[in-house]
């Protein structure tokens, strides 16, 4: 619902301020009114309304999951550059999945994952920005785990080392982008408060924490 209000209020506030230009207007500048008009106005189709307007249901349908399979994409290159092979060293394709738990994970050599509930429980691009920022830097680590909650093959200090080594490069990722830090602790800990955990994930809740905590530290220094 609250999508569904902040889309509406920008469509409103365009058809408002384009009916003030045109009243403004001598009729015969009219076309030439519009011009600056389509530069100036928001673009109802860009990202961050594209973020506010996802749907509020559950499951994504297959169109939906292609549309922020692109979204991903998009803002991937705006983190690391229009060569995202050329930057990372290989080229990644964005998985977006269906699943009850919000979660991300990656897989070599060149893969992420990312749950629709994920997506329905991040609120703003920076977030999501950050949850892809931490999954490509995994690949480009080269972790062994990535976030796999049944993977069993490394320890569990292992696991949390190479997620705060993930969270580092991706605020490295965020910063070179002139993007806040800010939504790397505000996505997490909301995904934390959520609580919708099965048993494998439970361990991800202190997991969480610990990222948290780390993250605030880099940046209190
Ligand atoms: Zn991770």
């Amino acid at each position: 619902m609250a999508c569904m209000l902040a889309c509406q209020a920008h469509l409103v506030s365009a058809l408002i301020r384009l009916g003030i230009l045109l009243a403004l207007s001598p009729v015969s500048l009219i076309p030439v009114a519009l011009i600056p008009a389509l530069i100036v106005f928001p673009n109802l189709a860009s990202a961050e309304d594209f973020l506010l307007c996802k749907p509020d249901q559950y499951a994504f349908s297959a169109q939906q999951r292609l549309q922020w399979e692109g979204y991903a994409h998009d803002l991937l290159t705006q983190l690391a550059g229009d060569d995202l092979s050329a930057f990372f060293g290989f080229s990644p394709i964005i998985k977006v999945y269906h699943a009850r738990e919000a979660n991300a994970f990656a897989q070599s050599p060149n893969q992420i994952f990312i749950s629709d509930a994920l997506i329905n429980t991040v609120e703003s691009r920076n977030e999501f920005a950050f949850v892809l920022a931490h999954e490509v830097s995994h690949l480009y680590l080269q972790h062994s785990s990535s976030d796999r909650p049944l993977q069993r093959l490394t320890s569990a200090n292992e696991l949390i080392d190479q997620e705060l080594q993930a969270d580092a490069n991706a605020l490295k990722m965020l910063a070179n982008a002139q993007l806040s830090a800010q939504s790397a602790t505000s996505i997490l800990r909301r995904v934390a408060d959520q609580g919708r955990f099965n048993d494998d994930v439970l361990e991800n809740s202190a997991a969480l924490r610990v990222r948290i905590e780390a993250i605030e530290r880099w940046g209190s220094h």
